[in-house]
C-alpha cells in the first residue's frame, strides 16, 4: 500500500501506534472482556484511567499544582460561553484580541454576556502580516480578563511568546497549541483546549484553570451546572456522563507523547517540520506565505500559489500522491498544511518532495 499522509486540520491525524493499541482493546480493554465504551465513569477501573491521564498531563505540561484540569463536552466554541459566565459578573467587561478568526468568534459569543473590549493587534506593512508583540497591547485596566486565541488554527498565525502581563487574568485558546511546546502555565489564568487537533477524537475539552478562578457562587445564576467551573471542579469533571471514549483515547496519546520524550522531543520535531516547509515556501517562486516569521504558526502552514487556478490542480495531484485535506480553510481558500504532533517528518518531506515537483511542472 501507497503510504498515505492526511494533513486534516481537525479531527486530525492520530498516532498509528495509539489506534493500533486501541483496536487490539477494543473489545477486551484492562483484562475486562468488554470494551472501555462499555463501563460507568464512576467504576474504579475508569477512575483510574482519567486520574491517569490527568497526571500525565500534569508531568507532560508542568502544570503547577496551584491549578486545576477540568474535563467538558461541547468543545471550545462552548467555553467561549463558559469563561464570560464563569468569570464576569453583569456589567463587567474583558479584552479580546482580535488576531484572527477563532479570536474573533471567542469575542462574538462573549457579546451575549458582557461588552467586549476589542484590542486590535494586526498590522500589515509591505504586505506582511505582523501581530504586535504582547507587551505592546493596550489593555482596559477595567476589564477582568484578557482573552486572545495563541494559535489562529485557520489563517496560521500564531503568537508564539507566552504572555507576561501582570493586574489581569490572561485566557488563551490553546486548541491547536497543546502539547506541540512549552507553554508557561503560570503565566496564564485559564487555558483551553479541545482536543481533536492535537490531543485525541472530537468530543472533550480539556480546561487548566487557576484555583482562586473556580469561583464559589459563579456570577450567574442562569449559567448552566454542566458549564459552571465550580461544580465541575467540586465532581472532578464528573458531574454528568463524561465523554469517556475520548478521554480514553486522548490518555493513550498523551502516554505515546510521554514515551516519545515529552514536549521537550515534540516540540524540537515541530520545529522542524515547519521551518522545512516554510524555508520550502519561501525559497519557491510560486507558493506564497505573507506571516511574519515571527507570527507563524508552528502546525498550520498556509500558503497560496501565485499563479491563476492552480490551487484546485494542486490540490488533486497531492491526492494522487497520498497527500491528504492540504485544501485552506473556505475563509481564506489556498493551501493549509495542519502537521501536529502525530505527523511525523516523513510526512513533511513528502510534501516538500511533492511542492517542489510541482513548481517545476507549472513554471
Ligand atoms: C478548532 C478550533 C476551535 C473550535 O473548536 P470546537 O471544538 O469545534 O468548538 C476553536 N479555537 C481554535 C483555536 C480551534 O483550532
Amino acid at each position: 500500500m501507497k503510504k498515505i499522509f492526511n494533513f486534516s486540520p481537525g479531527p486530525a491525524i492520530l498516532p498509528h501506534q495509539v489506534l493500533l493499541k486501541a483496536q487490539n482493546e477494543l473489545i477486551n480493554w484492562n483484562n475486562l472482556n468488554f470494551s472501555v465504551m462499555e463501563i460507568s465513569h464512576r467504576s474504579k477501573y475508569f477512575i483510574n484511567l482519567v486520574e491517569e491521564f490527568e497526571n500525565n498531563l500534569r508531568i507532560l505540561m508542568n502544570i503547577p499544582n496551584t491549578y486545576k484540569i477540568l474535563f467538558f463536552q461541547g468543545g471550545a466554541r462552548t467555553q467561549f460561553s463558559a469563561i464570560p459566565m464563569n468569570l464576569l459578573n453583569y456589567n463587567q467587561k474583558a479584552d479580546y484580541v482580535n488576531i484572527g478568526y477563532w479570536s474573533y468568534k471567542a469575542m462574538e459569543e462573549a457579546k451575549k454576556y458582557c461588552k467586549p473590549n476589542i484590542i486590535h493587534v494586526r498590522k500589515i506593512i509591505n504586505n506582511i502580516l505582523y501581530i504586535k508583540p504582547i507587551n505592546e497591547w493596550v489593555l482596559d485596566n477595567k476589564s477582568i480578563y484578557v482573552h486572545y486565541c495563541s494559535n489562529e488554527t485557520i489563517e496560521g498565525i500564531a503568537i508564539n511568546e507566552d504572555p507576561n502581563l501582570k493586574n489581569t487574568i490572561v485566557v488563551a485558546d490553546l486548541s491547536s497549541t497543546i502539547l506541540t511546546k512549552k507553554i508557561n502555565i503560570a503565566n496564564y489564568g485559564i487555558i483551553y483546549a479541545s482536543t481533536q487537533k492535537n490531543v485525541g477524537p472530537s468530543g472533550l475539552t480539556i480546561v487548566i484553570i487557576r484555583d482562586d478562578l473556580i469561583i464559589k457562587n459563579s456570577y450567574r445564576k442562569e449559567l448552566p451546572s454542566v458549564l459552571n467551573y465550580k461544580i465541575i471542579s467540586d465532581n472532578n469533571s464528573m458531574y454528568n456522563t463524561p465523554p469517556t471514549f475520548s478521554l480514553y483515547l486522548s490518555s493513550l496519546v498523551v502516554k505515546w507523547l510521554k514515551k516519545k520524550g515529552g514536549i521537550k522531543y515534540i516540540s524540537k520535531v515541530n520545529q522542524k517540520k515547519a521551518k522545512l516547509l516554510y524555508s520550502t515556501i519561501d525559497n519557491s517562486k510560486i507558493y506564497i506565505n505573507n506571516i511574519s516569521i515571527k507570527n507563524r504558526s508552528l502546525t498550520n502552514i498556509v500558503f497560496k500559489i501565485n499563479k491563476k487556478n492552480i490551487e484546485n490542480i494542486f490540490l488533486q495531484e497531492a491526492e494522487k500522491q497520498g497527500l491528504y485535506f492540504l485544501k485552506g480553510h473556505s475563509v481564506i481558500g489556498g493551501i493549509r498544511a495542519s502537521i501536529y504532533n502525530a505527523m511525523p517528518l516523513e510526512g513533511v518531506q513528502a510534501l516538500i518532495k511533492f511542492m517542489n515537483n510541482f513548481e517545476k511542472k507549472y513554471t
